[in-house]
């Protein structure tokens, strides 16, 4: 097998029996059925490998289309995701008014600059005032917008203004803390630094002591 990246100690061999050893190019459709489930992306992925000097031909390499389309649709499968359809049925009568605290939500994005992935928590407060969501429903809410080609900041923003908007309540505040690949891997490459954006709306805003509650409660999860 033609390849530049031929290693001696390779001897592990996975390729199914009907693909040809020597085949000097991309296996047809015919020889690797799964390549048919690659779309316009996929293909594209094929070209930046060769346009990195890799060659999408090597056996390690066949199917990377296909899963970096398959992943890359799933990481930005957000801009497809509806709220009104995530949060019917799971709004309910409130039955008292006090703070409502979702912390430590584990969540992963793209930083549109760079296309890296950022990640990192999100802590969610809301003041209800007729209405509650089910709890299990704002992980998916931040996911919605996480998945998605994003800066840290709007993300923040947009679980923020949902909220406010599906339960119109008397305040919502969102406190995120990620850390950036784009900033880790490449450029200042500091691993440890963490960035914190924060949105406080309505009583959030308006109120220090409400605000001041919150960020009491959140503290101990703060890097
Ligand atoms: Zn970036």
């Amino acid at each position: 097998m033609k390849s530049s990246n031929k290693s001696a100690l390779k001897v592990v061999n996975t390729k199914t029996p009907e693909s040809k050893p020597g085949a000097s190019k991309y296996v047809t459709g015919a020889q690797d059925s799964k390549k048919d489930e690659r779309g316009p992306v996929g293909d594209m992925y094929e070209r930046i490998l060769e346009q990195l000097g890799e060659d999408p031909a090597r056996e390690g390499l066949l199917r990377t289309p296909y899963r970096a389309e398959k992943a890359m649709r799933f990481l930005t499968s957000g801009y497809s995701d509806n709220i009104e359809q995530l949060v019917n049925g799971a709004l309910f009568a409130a039955e008292n008014d006090d703070m409502v605290v979702v912390k430590d939500i584990e969540y992963y994005s793209l930083c549109e600059h760079h296309m890296l992935p950022f990640f990192g928590r999100v802590h969610v407060a809301y003041l209800p005032d007729k209405k509650i969501i089910g709890l299990s429903k704002i992980p998916r809410i931040v996911d919605v917008f996480a998945r998605r080609l994003q800066v840290q900041e709007r993300v923040t923003q947009q679980i923020a203004d949902t909220l406010m908007e599906v339960l119109e309540p008397r305040g919502v505040a969102v406190v995120s803390e990620a850390q950036h690949f784009c900033m880790m891997m490449r450029g200042v490459e500091k691993q440890c630094s963490s960035t914190i954006t924060s949105a406080m709306l309505g009583e959030f805003r308006r109120n220090k002591a409400t605000k001041d509650e919150f960020l009491a409660l959140i503290r101990p999860s703060l890097r």
